[in-house]
């Protein structure tokens, strides 16, 4: 196993940076770089430039209209990408959906999902997790009944992520209750707009409403949105997180946070000592950059067995952790460069529009953002806890 970058490879290097110099819309990034919201349409715009570029679907084979790119090519554009501070493209179209049609939908489903997802003409949410099934998902209780061609679908789907911009939900619901739960599964494609769906936003802690509770009142869904065998959804559910587990680590948007934690750092400050020339505060940013250097030669251990034609293993959970335990320190790294005014946090001043001045520095209300907004990482794609589990069964044989 080759873990160095090969010619080839750095040469797609330099050209994802020129294309990414060429063609990342400023204003975007600027947004990016300074934690400033980015709206439905600062996606959008995005998707499309990536899309026109055949640069977006970067997990889909070519016959699909992916890149055809391996994994390390992933890797290598995923973490220019963040240095560049392009904004994430949305996995649930792309990354989650995309794949499980390719695998498990009819041809009818293929040609009808697949293009409208590339063109962006269909914004997907993830109804997984209810209030009382998230780490235990096999507990699903919405339910699904069939009558005639149609599905009836009762029940409620909480956490989804940008339900409030989505027009189209895949969703994990019950269609039998006999056998062991995971057996009465169905995996089910439901339009937003049908009468009996109703979205309501969750507030999280940093003030921001990324995430909603769906509601499903005799919602009726055509059989043709069935995706796999009816009850055999949990088959689909399990591909898909294959899915969601990828690029896991984030080492691309550590790397970024890291930048601008050292940039805060360094600066000179009028009258003040500069943060690095604190030996404790220089000696915290030097032990995450170490453990972050380390993580690096991880992911590319196990980009590099991905290339090969391994699936990663649990070594996706160590990832994931490790990952999540970096970027919440830097988080707090950040937080803490802030001082006291961390504390008064006013989330309107990540308006693009805000014209008042802000508190203390411009970085402060970002830096507080993203303390909070990030404590999701430890949570959401399996928590952390789950993911010592899948360690301590695989790894350790526990
Ligand atoms: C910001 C955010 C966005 C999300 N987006 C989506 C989305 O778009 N779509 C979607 O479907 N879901 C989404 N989720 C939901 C997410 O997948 C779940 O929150 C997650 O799976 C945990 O489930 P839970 O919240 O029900 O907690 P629980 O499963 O109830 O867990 C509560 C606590 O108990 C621990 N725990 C649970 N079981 C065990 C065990 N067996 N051993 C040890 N500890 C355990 C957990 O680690 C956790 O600390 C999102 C969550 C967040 C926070």
């Amino acid at each position: 196993m080759d873990i160095n970058y090969s010619a080839g490879q750095m040469a797609f290097r330099d050209e994802v940076k020129s294309f990414l110099a060429e063609n990342l819309p400023e204003p975007i990034s600027r947004k990016v770089a300074t934690g400033k919201r980015l709206t439905k349409q600062d996606h959008e715009q995005w998707h499309a430039i990536l899309f026109r570029r055949g640069w977006l679907a970067v997990n889909w084979p070519r016959d699909f209209g992916g890149p055809g790119w391996n994994a390390i090519e992933r890797n290598i554009f995923e973490e220019e990408a963040a240095l560049a501070h392009a904004p994430r493209i949305i996995p649930f179209g792309l990354a989650m959906l995309g794949p499980v049609l390719q695998r498990f939908g009819t041809p009818q489903q293929k040609d009808h999902w697949l293009p409208r997802i590339l063109r962006g003409d269909d914004w997907w949410c993830q109804g997984y997790s209810e209030p009382g099934a998230g780490s235990d998902l096999a507990s699903v209780t919405t339910s699904a009944v069939r009558v005639g061609d149609h599905y009836v679908v009762s029940g409620q789907k909480t956490w989804t992520t940008l339900a409030q911009h989505a027009n189209m939900i895949f969703c994990l619901v019950r269609t039998s209750r006999e056998g062991k739960p995971q057996q009465g599964i169905s995996f089910l494609l439901i339009d937003m707009k049908s009468p009996g769906v109703t979205v309501r936003p969750i507030v999280l802690i940093d003030g921001e409403a990324e995430v909603n509770e769906v509601f499903f009142d005799n919602v009726r869904i055509p059989v043709e949105n069935l995706v796999g065998e009816e009850n055999g959804g949990w088959t689909c559910a399990k591909y898909l997180l294959t899915h969601e587990r990828t690029n896991i680590a984030g080492l691309g948007l550590a790397r970024a946070a890291l930048q601008n934690l050292k940039r805060i750092a360094y600066a000179e400050t009028s009258g003040e000592t500069r943060l690095i020339d604190n030996p404790l505060f220089a000696s915290r940013i030097a032990s995450v950059e170490i453990d972050l250097m380390a993580m690096a030669t991880t992911n590319l251990r196990v980009v590099a067995q991905a290339a090969a034609g391994q699936a990663p293993g649990p070594e996706s959970s160590m990832l994931k952790i490790k990952g999540t335990v970096i970027r919440q320190e830097i988080d707090k790294l950040t937080r803490q460069a802030v001082g006291p005014y961390a504390a008064p946090f006013l989330p309107e001043f990540l308006e693009e529009s805000e014209q008042a001045d802000p508190i203390g520095p411009p970085h402060a209300m970002p830096a507080v953002q993203k303390y909070f907004n990030n404590r999701k990482l430890s949570i959401y794609g399996g928590s952390s806890e789950i993911q010592r589990q899948i360690i301590a069964k695989a790894i350790l044989e526990l």
